[in-house]
């Protein structure tokens, strides 16, 4: 298969990380993940900026230009033809005698490669069940950072458990889940976690934010406590791979069980009909 190195596309085979690459050494380093439906990037700006936004916020230096990475990540999904599944595209700040003190000059290192995959309908319409746990990164969250120890740990506890997300939270509030955001429904009013410091302002998230908006539906940007998610109507998880994703039941420190409501069921259609507009 074809992957992206810097700003080649070449086979994988020719790819060589140095082992003190500071991606490998720190986890000092930054990706996207972009989905592919019916051949056509969706989204791809709204990722192109985040990942931008992540760059400056490390101080990492990309290597060119926003145009010419999406140039790249079009002629990386051309190469391997894929017609849906996604994009992993990540930026490292490249190679340096190992040393916690980064400099600034150098550019990043970028990678990338491509996947055909179909998203599961399964969880879309059956729903999920989640573990709700203590949130133990760190207060950066607004990176999209490759360091994603707090993440893989949250979501082995919770496929341990038998749940397939970990969702999580500081004190008592409910921030996100471990590779996704989360909305509960009381009322008919939507209600989600602020873009903050103490989350990932997901693409599918914002993009839920605007649907339900266009719908006539009220959205409340606020933290979430563990008693509301327990009194909540409907729940639903949002990420670039699980779309909206129903919560049917919640362990952990919240014990709750959901119907998949009509709200959820109206942004799952408004979400189908977007896609199916931007990538005829
Ligand atoms: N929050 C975290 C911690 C994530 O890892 C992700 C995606 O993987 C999301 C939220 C959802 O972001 P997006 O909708 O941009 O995929």
């Amino acid at each position: 298969s074809y992957v992206l190195l810097n700003d080649q596309i070449t086979e994988r085979k020719n790819v060589k990380i140095d082992m003190e690459d500071r991606g490998y050494n720190f986890g000092d380093g930054i990706y996207e993940v972009i989905p592919i439906y019916n051949s056509k990037l969706f989204t791809l700006d709204e990722h192109l900026d985040r990942f931008e936004d992540s760059a400056r916020k490390l101080e990492i230096k990309l290597p060119y230009d926003k145009n010419e990475l999406e140039k790249l990540l079009h002629q990386l999904k051309n190469a391997n033809k894929i017609d849906n599944g996604i994009i992993y595209v990540q930026m490292t700040r490249g190679v340096s005698p190992r040393s916690h003190l980064y400099e600034r000059d150098s550019n990043g290192i970028i990678t990338g490669f491509s996947r055909e995959m179909k998203f599961p309908e399964k969880p879309k319409q059956k729903g999920i069940h989640v573990f709700v746990t203590e949130d133990i990164r760190w207060l950066r969250c607004d990176i999209k950072t490759i360091n994603l120890l707090g993440n893989t740990m949250i979501k082995r506890n919770a496929f341990d458990k038998q749940c397939q997300e970990g969702v999580m939270h500081r004190n008592g509030n409910i921030t996100e889940g471990s590779s996704s955001n989360i909305f509960i429904v009381k009322n008919r009013t939507l209600y989600t976690h602020p873009a903050s410091n103490l989350i990932l302002n997901g693409i599918t998230r914002q993009l839920v934010i605007q649907l339900a908006r266009k719908n006539n539906i009220q959205v409340i940007e606020e933290a979430i406590s563990l008693q509301q998610l327990k009194g909540a109507d409907e729940a639903f998880i949002t990420s670039t791979t699980q779309e909206i994703t129903p919560i049917r039941k919640t362990i952990g420190d919240v014990d709750a069980t959901f119907q998949i409501g009509e709200i959820t069921k109206t942004l799952q259609q408004s979400f189908n009909k977007y896609v199916e507009i931007h990538c005829k």
